[in-house]
């Protein structure tokens, strides 16, 4: 444990880490990524272009230093970093070189602001933070179905809309699947042709457990004129074949359906958000009050439709085309708002929602509005960790 000097000489100096977190965490990655290229096989390299990624690490890093006297109170936000590092194989060899990279970076970006004290209590505090999460994702690897990568074949591809497509995976050694909690993740690794990196990314399981295949589906991200298309989803969609096989991690993540309580559930998702409250929606159906709502921006971009098909799913078009209106595909156009959800869910619910940044952030508003506690709230980011 570190001493008092240290701990005080860290949480003091957490202001000033954070006031320049993202010049550092930026410095950072540019170094580390120019010295030691190999690493660019683990990081998501669109990440590193828009941003998000060092933002995801400078506030992880500064969160945990400013709670060094009781890393537990971190220990929700360390649970989700830690599935996601099992999906992409990040192992204890890693930390010292982002442990090292980050002291650089920290040192070259305060220059004289920080004295050699600063940067010792600073490394001390980086190597604690370090074996908390190395701890965490040991026992997470121990308890994983399969550690790192196993082939699976793609046995089945399913255009679901103009811009989802399903892949059914199975094991190519043939073996059995295991079972994963609906709205959990795997992690899919990617070699793709005439792209220097590997890339990996998660996809969430679409259909109920118990089944003999994975089920992903996958949006395309196109790009526009000015922003390049992505490159996992566009490999997918289209070089990936049935009969193609691809390395995937094990199930993983701590967005998945509390089966301890009976309380109705509420699932509300955006766009391909739909993916893992699909899978809840599924495994609990036949079981408990569940009701769907599902946002898009018109039918045509809407996947997975047929199987929205309960009594209490409702789908909202922002834009409804001719064909929707003609077909009356759905109960509402324009938004999700609270005043009409609270007349169509009940409030003592268990409520879990996924979708674009502003969808989330609209209905994190409106349950928080509507006074719902935040246990029984729960959303999955599909992307770096961020703040609603
Ligand atoms: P990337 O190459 O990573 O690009 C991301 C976005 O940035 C794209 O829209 C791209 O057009 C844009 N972009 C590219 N270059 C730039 C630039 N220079 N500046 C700005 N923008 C740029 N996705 C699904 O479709 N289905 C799922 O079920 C699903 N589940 C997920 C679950 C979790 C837990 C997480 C974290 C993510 C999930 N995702 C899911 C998202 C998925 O992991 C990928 O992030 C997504 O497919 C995009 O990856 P990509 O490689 O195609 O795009």
């Amino acid at each position: 444990r570190l001493d008092e000097r240290t701990r005080e000489i860290v949480k003091a100096t957490v202001p000033v880490l954070a006031e320049h977190g993202e010049a550092i965490t930026t410095h950072f990655y540019k170094r580390m990524l120019t010295e030691r290229p190999e690493l660019k096989n683990y990081f998501n390299m669109t990440h590193q272009k828009d941003g998000k990624q060092p933002r995801a690490l400078a506030n992880a890093v500064y969160a945990a230093a400013s709670h060094i006297d009781d890393l537990s109170a971190i220990a929700p936000a360390a649970e989700t970093i830690a599935e996601k590092h099992v999906s992409l194989n990040i192992r204890p060899e890693h930390y010292p070189i982002i442990g090292e990279y980050l002291l650089k970076a920290i040192k070259e970006v305060l220059g004289d602001a920080v004295d050699e004290e600063v940067i010792d209590a600073w490394e001390l505090a980086y190597g604690e933070i370090a074996d908390l999460f190395i701890s965490i994702e040991d026992g997470k690897y121990k308890a994983s179905a399969w550690t790192g990568y196993r082939l699976f074949t793609i046995h089945k591809k399913v255009k679901e809309s103009e811009e989802i497509t399903s892949f059914y995976l199975k094991p190519e050694d043939g073996g059995s699947l295991p079972s994963y909690r609906p709205g959990q993740y795997i992690g899919i690794k990617a070699d793709i042709p005439d792209y220097p990196h590997t890339q990996r990314r998660q996809y969430s399981l679409s259909d109920a457990p118990g089944k003999d295949y994975l089920r992903i589906s996958v949006k395309r991200e196109g790009g526009t004129e000015e922003i390049p298309a992505g490159l996992v989803s566009t490999w997918l969609h289209d070089q990936v074949q049935e009969g193609d096989v691809v390395p995937i991690s094990a199930p993983a993540g701590d967005f998945y359906l509390n089966e301890s309580t009976s309380r109705p559930v509420v699932l509300l998702s955006g766009g391909v958000g739909l993916t893992p409250l699909m899978s809840m929606y599924k495994k609990t159906r036949d079981e408990r009050d569940v009701y769907f709502i599902h946002a898009a921006r018109n039918g045509g971009v809407h996947g997975l439709k047929e199987e929205m098909d309960g009594e209490q799913t409702y789908v909202i078009y922002e834009t409804p085309s001719e064909e929707d209106k003609t077909l009356a595909a759905y109960d509402k156009a324009g938004y999700v708002d609270l005043d009409w959800l609270r007349n169509v869910v009940p409030k003592e619910a268990d409520f879990y929602f996924c979708g674009p940044e502003g969808f989330m952030r609209a209905m994190n508003g409106a349950l928080h509005e509507w006074g719902i506690p935040d246990e029984q709230v729960n959303y999955e980011f599909f992307g770096p960790k961020g703040t609603l």
